[in-house]
């Protein structure tokens, strides 16, 4: 198979229609040893010496999001959390970094705390409004910015193309947190960005069995060697058994994402102007603040996440969530059963989530069963 020549859709379906050699299976298998065989003359022509340096079972999964992100190199984490923070421990202590104040609300929090505490400059930055990101950053003293789009938990959209634009202009990088689109979306490399990451843990692997983390780089260049550096040294490895799963789940990526875009849109559409609900937060409505954005740069959908304030405040929030059957109430998301969630009070001090707020993960379920689940949760006393 040669992948340029088909659809992403095609190219995920079959993970890049790689055969395994020796057994001929269409799927691959599982490689568990930690380390390998030296030659009689000392050396590895294999290319692999321990496998927290080199796991063959992450081949397939990172050169298949590769392949979907236009990349030039992906690696596999212990996490999203491990991806994320592999980045910024790559910078050095003294750099200045712009990230926004929408964004996962543990990486903001480890961020405002632990990497301040060892040493990066931190601005945090409305990112929605490009003009912030042009004010935050300082040329040739920053060396990162940090975006998230459609970004949690209210889904506002950073511009990627801008975005990039301006932390190129500044001498930085731009890396993207492109979790909430995945790359059936969004390809945030072709837009400019220079690194992409996700938590493999939400629709990649989609399934709410796997906890993983991704990285992709536009180019295979010193900063990326120093990322996959504290990948290796700092041990953030996925294990095997957990890449081989991902790559189980990255397969169907092309039929789940679709579906869940369809569920949530439908939604999104029904409780706007509901005489229960104050406000639907979602970039696929026309009036959303960053709807024409969104438009330009994800194809195919919106994403699957919305969320919905609903009149009454905090208490009559957590009622809802109290009462949906369906809905599951469990943080996460990009799984293929639909969650529900107070946020506010889940991410607790300086949470951006209002307190009316339910944050909704919509999964691959019959969406008017979704939507006459939350019917009766709205309703009922
Ligand atoms: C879940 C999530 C993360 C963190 O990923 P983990 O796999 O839980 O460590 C980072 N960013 C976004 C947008 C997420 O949803």
């Amino acid at each position: 198979m040669e992948p340029q020549s088909f659809k992403p859709a095609s190219v995920a379906a079959q993970a890049l229609g790689w055969i395994d050699e020796k057994t001929r299976a269409i799927s691959p298998g599982i490689q568990p040893a930690t380390t390998y065989l030296r030659d009689e003359d000392n050396q590895f022509r294999s290319g692999r010496v321990y496998a927290r340096a080199d796991n063959p079972t992450f081949d397939q999964p990172e050169a298949l999001l590769n392949h979907l992100e236009h990349g030039a190199g992906a690696a596999l984490f212990s996490s999203g959390m491990a991806a994320a923070t592999s980045v910024f421990l790559a910078l050095k202590p003294g750099d200045h970094v712009v990230a926004p104040k929408v964004m996962y609300w543990a990486l903001r929090h480890w961020l405002t705390g632990y990497a301040t505490e060892w040493g990066l400059k931190i601005d945090l930055v409305d990112a929605s409004d490009s003009a912030a990101i042009a004010r935050a950053v300082q040329p040739g003293r920053t060396k990162l910015v940090w975006i998230e789009t459609p970004a949690n938990p209210t889904w506002v959209i950073t511009d990627i193309a801008v975005a990039a634009e301006i932390a190129h202009r500044a001498g930085a990088i731009l890396a993207v947190d492109s979790t909430t689109a995945s790359p059936v979306l969004t390809q945030s490399i072709a837009l400019g960005a220079d690194i992409v990451m996700h938590s493999a843990t939400k629709y990649l692997n989609g399934h709410s069995d796997v906890i993983a983390g991704a990285l992709v780089t536009a180019k295979d260049n010193a900063f990326w060697q120093r990322i996959k550096s504290v990948r290796k040294n700092g041990g953030a490895v996925l294990g095997t058994f957990e890449a081989w799963l991902l790559l189980r789940g990255m397969r169907t990526l092309f039929v789940r994402v679709p579906a869940a875009c369809r569920g949530a849109q439908k939604i999104a559409e029904y409780f706007s102007g509901h005489d229960r609900i104050e406000g639907v937060l979602y970039p696929g409505l026309p009036s959303a603040p960053g709807h024409a954005i969104a438009a330009k740069q994800m194809s195919g959908g919106f994403g699957g996440m919305l969320s919905l304030r609903i009149k009454g405040g905090e208490a009559a929030a957590i009622g809802v969530a109290a009462r949906t059957q369906l809905w599951k109430r469990a943080t996460s998301l990009g799984g293929v059963e639909s969650l529900i969630e107070h946020r506010a009070s889940a991410e607790g001090a300086n949470s951006p989530a209002p307190a009316d707020m339910l944050r909704l993960s919509v999964g691959i379920e019959d969406a008017d069963d979704l939507i006459a689940d939350l019917e009766q949760a709205l309703v009922a006393k």
